[in-house]
């Protein structure tokens, strides 16, 4: 029987001479891996192709006992994936949420809150001017659902609120913490703390200062870098990004 669920596609890859493997983030299931039977040679059932960052709703046929590879019957987009391939900003920044979302989410442990989030930062990043706070946003929002997420705004010891100045932050011991439980742990900005803790909410907040950017960026990498078993490969596409553009934007937190 073949079900349906909307979904993102996280990336894709060529299984033996005609087939597809589709790893995908869908809302009923979580993360899937599905085979799409002759989408190499077929191009009727995926008409628009299944290409990385794709939104739309898959159809599927789930393999009966929920694990293994199940098949992918057909895939609709939802909205227009050219924007995409046209920008190479956009390309980095959608290719790096799917990769992050790929090597952090464990297959079918569904939150829809997680598939609310992917699929929101990928629908703002085709439709406005991308931005790295578009990113910082969703790291945030994965980090939470993961359950990985520091305490940014109060001590993770005692829940006390954090003083103002330089706070002490301990990613390993689960965040920010008080002056008395801090003692000896380096120092966070707390203007850093603070943006970073408000992108958890719907709030549009004003765009931080390039220092803050940078330092947001830096305290998410570092949160991100200890649950990866190998770099991330669209990292290196930043990179390029940097090196290559001839106007780089007024944002060097990338
Ligand atoms: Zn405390």
């Amino acid at each position: 029987m073949t079900e349906r669920s909307d979904a993102v596609l996280l990336r894709t890859h060529a299984l033996g001479e005609a087939d597809v493997l589709v790893v995908a983030h869908t809302e009923r299931w979580g993360k899937i891996r599905a085979a799409a039977r002759s989408a190499r040679k077929s191009r009727r059932r995926f008409a628009s192709g299944l290409g990385a960052g794709a939104v739309g709703a898959v159809e599927v046929h789930v393999a009966r006992n929920g694990g293994g590879l199940w098949r992918l019957d057909g895939f609709v987009p939802r909205i227009d994936h050219g924007a995409m391939g046209r920008d190479l900003d956009r390309f980095a920044y959608i290719t790096y949420l799917c990769e992050l979302t790929d090597v952090l989410v464990d297959d079918l442990h569904p939150e829809a809150g997680l598939h609310a989030a992917l699929e929101s930062a990928i629908c703002v990043i085709s439709e406005r001017p991308p931005e790295a706070m578009m990113l910082r946003r969703y790291e945030v929002a994965l980090l939470h659902h993961l359950g990985l997420l520091p305490a940014f705004d109060a001590c993770c010891v005692c829940g006390s609120p954090c003083a103002d100045g330089p706070v002490p932050f301990d990613a390993i011991r689960g965040g920010a913490l008080c002056s008395d439980h801090g003692e000896g742990a380096p120092r966070q900005s707390a203007e850093v703390l603070y943006c970073a803790a408000r992108l958890l909410g719907d709030a549009e907040q004003a765009t931080p200062s390039p220092e803050v950017r940078r330092a947001l960026r830096d305290l998410l990498r570092a949160q991100i870098h200890g649950h990866l078993r190998q770099p991330l490969r669209s990292v290196e596409l930043f990179a390029h990004l940097g090196r290559s553009r001839v106007v780089v934007p007024a944002d060097g937190a990338r």
